[in-house]
């Protein structure tokens, strides 16, 4: 482990929206006034104590914090070593964490006086929590949707359309997640006099992975605390899934300066470590630009975006966030990866053990706990965020295991 003494949480990013060297603001010169413009906003919100305790009655009322942080007693028992801990971020209004983020960010819109609401979906839940609030407070709402997604996740586009947005299906590139992104980009370029983009990761350019952070580390706060309760001390291990790294740098963010802690990502190994078949970001990328910021890519000798493969749709995307990149190189946090397959098997070890149906891009967080709970001593503590619900992902399972022959016990 590196000296974990040296880090200082507060000085990153810095005013240029640096992590070390990566994060940034790589967007066309158009974009970056209103950029700033938030930037400033943010800043001052944050610093409001009135914002603040907006924001945190509405996490309290309508989302449903705090959550749980629940000892995981069947699960710790069957797999013999240290005591696991799920913090139920599941249990939230929409079924996952992303409701932290698009309640902080709507209420902003509404300070700058915006009156329409643009944002990205791939897999839809960011769509879906977006489109939620916007009913909520009476925002108008487009969302920009790939069409290959909107297809395979037409419930999602339901869901959305419920609550009254326009759910734009986008025809260019792979029509996924990425074109989407340069589809509300666009949009936002023609259209930042009245409206706001809600950005769904701790991704993009400046203040982006700075804001979606700060609205997230609302679950390591809570976590710290609740721990503290449970055990009176901090726990020895955490971890957490990693798409954009929203949730998991929410998770972390406030034990970053905690050596004792150990931080842990877990990326998508999909069918295997191999070019088009994966989601590993750390597993062979490489530094470059995409969608605002510098990190790190999956990407070949040319620099061109490598297609990805992972079976939760959240953690399907070549670019991680910036911040991620930057503990990964001072060794503050670590990452692993998880196959498909384990995925499948710890879903299912999960629903049995403890009656929760976790989200397939959470799972992949369960599977570590599962290798790595045996390893540890009976009194040590892993604390395991359970990003979302598994609800959204019941059919795409039931598929995936009838073509294997198998069911499902
Ligand atoms: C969207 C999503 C993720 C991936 O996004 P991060 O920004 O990496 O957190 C993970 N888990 C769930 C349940 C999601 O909906």
């Amino acid at each position: 482990m590196t000296s974990t003494q040296e880090i200082d949480k507060s000085s990153v990013p810095d005013s240029s929206g640096h992590f070390g060297p990566y994060g940034g603001c790589y967007v066309p010169e158009t974009l970056m006034t209103c950029l700033q413009e938030l930037t400033r906003a943010y800043e001052k919100a944050k610093a409001e104590p009135e914002f603040m305790a907006t924001w945190h009655h509405y996490l309290k009322t309508y989302a449903g914090r705090p959550t749980g942080l629940y000892f995981a007693e069947n699960m710790t028992r069957k797999l013999g070593g240290a005591r696991i801990y799920l913090k139920r971020e599941d249990l939230l209004h929409t079924g996952a964490h992303k409701i932290n983020n698009v309640l902080g960010q709507i209420l902003l819109a509404k300070r700058l006086g915006k009156e329409r609401i643009i944002a990205e979906t791939g897999a839809g839940q960011h769509g879906v929590a977006t489109a939620t609030v916007c009913a909520k407070f009476g925002m108008e709402c487009v969302i920009y949707m790939g069409e290959v997604d909107m297809e395979r996740q037409a419930l999602n586009v339901f869901r959305m359309r419920l609550c009254g947005a326009e759910v734009r299906g986008v025809k260019t590139g792979q029509r996924t997640l990425k074109d989407a992104v340069n589809e509300a980009m666009r949009d936002w370029v023609a259209s930042s006099g009245n409206t706001h983009y809600i950005l769904g990761s701790a991704l993009g350019a400046h203040p982006f992975p700075m804001m979606v952070r700060d609205f997230h580390s609302v679950i390591g706060q809570e976590t710290r605390t609740q721990i503290m309760e449970a055990e009176g001390r901090l726990p020895d291990e955490m971890v957490a899934c990693v798409g954009g790294g929203s949730n998991a740098i929410g998770f972390f963010h406030e034990f970053l300066e905690d050596p004792s802690v150990r931080l842990v990502g877990v990326e998508a190994g999909g069918r295997g470590i191999s070019q088009g078949e994966h989601a590993a970001r750390f597993q062979g990328g490489k530094m470059g630009v995409l969608q605002g910021c510098k990190t790190y890519i999956l990407q070949n000798a040319d620099g061109q975006i490598e297609p990805t493969h992972s079976i939760s749709a959240g953690l399907d995307y070549a670019a991680i966030g910036p911040e991620h990149a930057w503990y990964r190189d001072l060794g503050r946090i670590e990452y692993a990866y998880a196959s498909d397959d384990d995925v499948l098997k710890a879903f299912k070890f999960l629903c049995q053990t403890e009656g929760i149906l976790p989200a397939l891009e959470s799972t992949h967080a369960i599977v570590y706990a599962m290798e790595r709970a045996p390893q540890m001593a009976p009194e040590a503590i892993l604390c395991v965020n359970l990003s979302g619900r598994g609800d959204k992902d019941v059919s795409e399972i039931e598929r995936v295991l009838k073509e294997m022959g198998e069911n499902a016990s």
